[in-house]
C-alpha cells in the first residue's frame, strides 16, 4: 500500500451517466482512451496508435475528475488520482519518488487510469520555477510516458485550466498529445446537470430548464451546490412551519431552486 498520502487509488463507481452535457467530450475520451484499453486488438488490426495521455483542458468543477473516474469504471480500470500542487508539496525528492511510484503501481496493478490534475503544478512551462526539484519531477514524468506503450494498459488523463501553463514538452507527441476540451455547460448542459443531482431528490413544481436558464455562468459543481442549498431551504422552511408538517411531505420545490440561485450568485 501506498505511503503517498497526495495519491489515491479506487475502483470508482461513476459513470458517463453521472456526467452531464460534455457529449462531445465524452465521446472523445471514449474512442481515444476507452477504447485502447477495452479493445486493443482493433488498433493492431487497423495499425493505428492511440494517443498516450489526454489532457481535459477547462475551468474548475465542470466535471474532469469525474470524467476521469468514468473511464476507469468502464474498463474496470483501477484509478489513481495524482493532486498535482499537494505532489509538488513535498519536500526535495519525495515528488519526483512520487511520480514513479504511482506509475509502478499502476503497471503493476493494470488495467489502470492514472489521473494527474492540475498537471500544471507537477509540470509548468514558466522557466521561474525551475528549481532542480521541479526539474526532475518533469523528467521523472517524460520518462514514465515515455515508457507506456501507445496500447498498453496504462491510460494517463490530466487535467488543467491553464494549458498555457503546462511545459510543452509534456505535450508532444506520444506524450500528453490529445487536447479535449472540458467547457462551461450551456442551457441545456446545465439542465442535464441539474436533473442529475434532483434524480433522488423529491421535488414539487420544479421547472428544471427555467432554473437551468438563470444559471448562466454555473459550473457543474455550482449546480451541484444550489440543490444542496436548496435542500437546506426547504428544511428550513419545513422545520420552521408552525404545524410541522409530516416529514414525508417535505419536498425541494421550484421557489426553493430559485432562492438557492440568489444565495449562489456566480
Ligand atoms: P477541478 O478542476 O476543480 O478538480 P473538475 O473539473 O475535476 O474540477 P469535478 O471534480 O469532476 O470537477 O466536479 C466536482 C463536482 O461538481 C462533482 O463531484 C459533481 O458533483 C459536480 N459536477 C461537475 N461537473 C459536472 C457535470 N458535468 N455533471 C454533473 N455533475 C458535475
Amino acid at each position: 500500500p501506498t505511503t503517498l498520502r497526495e495519491v489515491t487509488v479506487e475502483r470508482p463507481s461513476l459513470t458517463y451517466r453521472d456526467i452531464g452535457g460534455l457529449a462531445a467530450a465524452k465521446r472523445e475520451v471514449i474512442r481515444t482512451v476507452e477504447w485502447p484499453l477495452r479493445y486493443s486488438g482493433l488498433f493492431d488490426r487497423l495499425a493505428v496508435d492511440a494517443p498516450t495521455g489526454v489532457l481535459l483542458s477547462g475551468p474548475p468543477g465542470t466535471g474532469k475528475t469525474m470524467l476521469a473516474k468514468a473511464v476507469a469504471n468502464s474498463t474496470d480500470a483501477n484509478f489513481f488520482a495524482v493532486d498535482g500542487p499537494e505532489l509538488m508539496d513535498r519536500y526535495v525528492g519525495e515528488s519526483e519518488r512520487g511520480v514513479r511510484e504511482v506509475f509502478e503501481r499502476a503497471r503493476r496493478v493494470a488495467p489502470s487510469v492514472v489521473f494527474l490534475d492540475e498537471v500544471d503544478a507537477l509540470a509548468p512551462a514558466r522557466a521561474e520555477t525551475d528549481t532542480g526539484a521541479a526539474e526532475r519531477v518533469v523528467s521523472q514524468l517524460l520518462t514514465e510516458l515515455d515508457g507506456l506503450s501507445p496500447r498498453g494498459s496504462v491510460a494517463v488523463l490530466a487535467a488543467t485550466n491553464r494549458p498555457d501553463a503546462v511545459d510543452p514538452a509534456l505535450l508532444r507527441p506520444g506524450r500528453i498529445e490529445k487536447r479535449v476540451a472540458i467547457p462551461c455547460p450551456d442551457a441545456e448542459a446545465r439542465a442535464e446537470i441539474l436533473d442529475i443531482h434532483l434524480a433522488d431528490v423529491p421535488t414539487r413544481g420544479v421547472d428544471v430548464a427555467a432554473v437551468a436558464r438563470r444559471a448562466a455562468g454555473y459550473t457543474g459543481s455550482d449546480l451541484a451546490a444550489v440543490v444542496r442549498e436548496a435542500a437546506l431551504l426547504a428544511m428550513e422552511d419545513h422545520l420552521r412551519a408552525d404545524d410541522r408538517p409530516d416529514d414525508a411531505d417535505l419536498v425541494v420545490e421550484g421557489s426553493h431552486l430559485e432562492r438557492a440561485l440568489a444565495v449562489t450568485e456566480q
